[in-house]
């Protein structure tokens, strides 16, 4: 059974996830959909999140940003009756981890170890090309694009970014302004954790760097469910895992390497469904298969080229990923891919 709330939102429209041709933001549908058991998905647009529902209270994976998390609290109290006990947070950027205060009364909030250090005032991991370059510890318009070439197809290369976060309207976001409204965790881990409320289980695991370098897959082993952010499903995926990665910032800063062991370790979790932070469908094992197939082709690919002595340029023209030409965005993001995994490799050998 499935049950499906669609209701119109006023929260402004968040600037990561969108893409370029999307043009004028319609308000984003909020609803709640029936997983499987005490198991839901919560959607604000093509942002997704998770709870489970037990007697003791709900836990809740990210609030994604204040007005949906104001407008799931109604929900849950309505339906359910039960407080939120526990966040725990698929990873620290702000487009996934904004909200939580809302829940802060009855909850205690669960994540990576490494979001300690990304909320510690310094400059955090951001996706993409987000640098400090001119290292005055705040982000500039300039600072948030990936190279000249590179679509701004998610609209956080642009103006969007600033709108949401720059709320002093002095053109620098600082890492203050970042985490205004990301509530920080009371509880982290490094490696796995168990969390048990209700008699429901929920396991967590950190799988390693990939889009953000605190990330953590949770797992709800009596639903066969595993819910994670942004990774293997970005924020270009809508109705299919095959999508060309978005390769913003040659992959986040984060070794190939490290991408392809993130999948191994998904794909290594024994499970039936699994949930993504965006995209309407849910997935399944078959679909992180074949994005680590599409990373060990780039990879052997560029690396054969490289050892060629071929450059950039040249690897663009020759490097083709026939394979994936009906992927979404091949044409638009197959020479960023190849690029971005050119300059990946040189870096992280
Ligand atoms: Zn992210
Ligand atoms: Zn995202």
């Amino acid at each position: 059974m499935s049950t499906r709330y669609a209701i119109t939102s006023l929260v402004l429209l968040a600037c990561a996830g969108v893409p370029a041709q999307a043009a004028a933001p319609a308000a984003p549908v909020q609803s709640i959909t029936q997983i499987k058991g005490d198991l839901y998905r919560g959607s604000f647009g093509n942002w997704n999140t998770v709870f489970l529902v037990t007697p003791e209270g709900i836990v809740l994976a990210d609030p994604l940003n204040v007005g949906f998390a104001t407008w799931l609290k109604a929900q849950l109290d309505e339906r359910f009756k039960v407080p939120v006990r526990y966040v725990i947070y698929s990873h620290s950027h702000w487009d996934h981890a904004e909200g939580g205060n809302v829940f802060a009364a009855t909850a205690k909030f669960v994540g990576h170890e490494n979001m300690l250090r990304n909320m510690d005032g310094r400059i955090p991991h951001m996706p993409g090309g987000f640098v400090d370059l001119n290292d005055n510890r705040a982000f500039e318009r300039e600072e948030i694009r990936d190279r000249p070439t590179h679509p701004d197809y998610r609209g956080v290369c642009g103006s969007n970014f600033f709108a949401r976060l720059d709320v002093d309207r002095d053109d620098h976001v600082t890492p203050a302004e970042y985490h205004a409204n990301i509530r920080r965790p009371d509880i982290v881990y490094s490696d796995r954790m168990t969390l048990v409320l209700g008699g429901k289980r929920i396991e967590l695991l950190h799988p390693g760097k990939n889009h953000a370098n605190d990330g953590t897959v949770l797992v709800f082993p009596a639903e066969r469910a595993v819910f994670s952010s942004d990774f293997p499903a970005d924020a270009l995926v809508t109705a299919s895992m095959r999508s060309m990665p978005s390769a913003c910032g040659n992959f986040d800063g984060h070794p190939l390497a490290d991408w392809v062991r993130s999948y191994r370790t998904l794909e290594a979790l024994d499970f039936d469904v699994l949930i993504q932070g965006h995209g309407s469908p849910t997935f399944v094992k078959a679909d992180v298969a074949e994005g680590r197939q599409y990373f060990e082709d780039l990879i052997a690919d560029v690396t054969a080229g490289m050892a060629k002595g071929l450059g950039p340029d040249e690897l663009k023209q020759t490097v083709r990923l026939e394979k994936y030409r009906d992927w979404q965005n091949y044409e638009r993001l197959r020479e960023d891919n190849v690029v971005s995994a050119y300059y990946n490799l040189k870096l992280y050998r």
